[in-house]
């Protein structure tokens, strides 16, 4: 394993996000194209938010993305005493120092300072004042140098940072004894050796404050690297409300984790022109020098072309694996594995952008009771359809093999026999009568995989329907 480490921190607090998905995405990517080591650490410091459940939907996000990881997952809330020994180390060097200023205080000297035109920062009352331990409620705040500049050399945005002077001494651990973020992030990331910080464009605006704590710990700085922004197809920042960003709903919805790990690596990554990239791929090409500064935008029609490259790749067995669970979903009950079944999946990969469409459109197929698209109905299942319907059942009850060729031969004599009408004139009643609506595979191949009783029974059933609607028809 080379020295490369990365990691992946997300907090506790709702579903994987899309953004958070990328970031992991990259993070992952990069140990492995480094032959690093990937590390998740749960930061759970926010009690009131984090959750055991979030934690639990993270990691299942992540593995079904099929993103693993090296070491973890550690929690955050269990280092506290490596986040209290560099507090402690810190105030031991005065790089820190107590401060009793109260809020009510705090607040009432900002006021007068930004009305004298002033920065409003902290103006270090407490700085020089030696505070012991015993000095009551306190916070302690980080001893900022006061010039200077606190900088780094973004992998993605370039030479970044803040003047010292203008971050003030911020506080790194609260009047309860807990640590704040940018602290325990810093500490975290210092004693699991992380090399390499990749995360969301978010953060940016942390890290001078970040650096100043790295320098005060005299550790090295990582490198950064900071991700573009992903927006939603308005443009505007993704929004849970515009946007579908939850991992688990894209999951439900019956997208491919190969498709969606594809989708997150163009969100803001290149590689030449090529848009397919397997996650072995993204292994072996991943790149901080090609991610752009610009915000990705995330296209679901991308997402949908890629769902369906991947849908028509899938061997037999994996295919019907994982269509499983939205097949028996649709059917509301479980389903076999039976070569017919299997036949319709591979008909369908052509026209499926799901595993959700995919087993929405084999629905015929899975139950004894068809639902009827009303319209379709409407269209096709008309009285001019009836004499169709009769010879077709008649041809079909005497068919001594049901095959496609067979099918296709009593259609062809059927056509002419009723006076050269064209195959699509026949077919689509049938395909109505038989599948519920005007969409299906080849109309040959659907009665194979259909099978001749369910067929006769179904054909039988739209005959009543016609009649019933020729009878209504002719009482108006
Ligand atoms: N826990 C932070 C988040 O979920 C990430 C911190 C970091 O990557 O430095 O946004």
């Amino acid at each position: 394993m080379s020295s490369i480490r990365t990691r992946f921190a997300p907090s506790p607090t709702g579903f994987l996000h899309l953004g958070s998905a990328r970031t992991a995405l990259y993070n992952w990517a990069y140990a492995r194209r480094h032959g690093g080591c990937f590390v998740l650490r749960i930061e759970d410091t926010d009690l009131e938010r984090s959750t055991r459940e979030s934690e639990e939907t993270v990691l299942e996000g992540l593995e079904w993305l099929g993103l693993d990881w090296d070491e973890g997952p550690f929690r955050q809330t269990e280092r506290r005493e490596a986040h209290e020994q560099a507090i402690a180390g810190l105030l031991a060097q005065e790089k820190a120092y107590r401060c009793q200023c109260s809020r009510e205080d705090l607040e009432a000297r900002k006021e007068a300072d930004l009305a004298r035109g002033g920065s409003g920062l902290y103006d270090g009352r407490c700085r020089d004042l030696g505070l012991g331990p015993d000095c009551g409620t306190h916070v302690v705040r980080l001893r900022v140098p006061q010039e200077g500049m606190l900088g780094w050399e973004d992998a993605v945005f370039g030479p970044s940072g803040q003047d010292a002077g203008q971050l003030g001494d911020a506080i790194i651990r609260r009047g309860d004894g807990t640590p704040l973020y940018n602290l325990a992030v810093v500490v975290d990331d210092i004693e699991m050796g992380i090399t390499h910080v990749i995360r969301g464009a978010d953060h940016h605006p942390n890290t001078s404050l970040q650096v100043a704590l790295y320098q005060a710990l005299d550790a090295p700085l990582p490198i950064f690297a900071h991700l573009p922004l992903i927006v939603g197809e308005s443009g505007k920042k993704l929004s849970k409300r515009r946007d579908n960003v939850s991992i688990q709903d894209f999951r439900d919805e019956g997208h491919l984790p190969e498709a969606l790990t594809n989708w997150l690596v163009r969100l803001g990554w290149s590689h030449g022109d090529d848009e397919i990239f397997s996650l072995d791929e993204i292994a072996q090409l991943f790149s901080l020098e090609s991610v752009g500064r610009s915000s990705a935008r995330a296209d679901p029609a991308k997402l949908a072309w890629l769902d369906q490259h991947y849908i028509k790749q899938l061997p037999g067995d994996d295919l019907f694996a994982r269509v499983r669970p939205h097949l028996e979903r649709v059917k509301g009950g479980p389903v076999e594995d039976d070569e017919s079944l299997r036949k319709l999946l591979d008909l369908l990969r052509e026209r499926s952008r799901t595993l959700v469409e995919m087993a929405e459109l084999a629905h015929w197929k899975l139950s004894d009771t068809l639902e009827y698209d009303e319209k379709a109905v409407k269209k096709h299942l008309r009285p001019a359809a009836l004499p169709a319907l009769l010879a077709l059942g008649q041809g079909m009850r005497k068919l001594p093999d049901w095959t496609v060729a067979e099918l296709e031969k009593t259609f062809e004599e059927t056509a002419a026999a009723l006076g050269d009408v064209k195959l699509g004139k026949l077919a689509q009643p049938v395909r109505v009568a038989v599948t519920g609506g005007p969409n299906s595979p080849g109309i040959f191949e659907t009665l194979e995989i259909l099978g001749r009783e369910p067929t006769l029974e179904r054909l039988k059933h739209a005959v009543t329907v016609v009649e019933a609607r020729a009878e209504s028809a002719g009482s108006d």
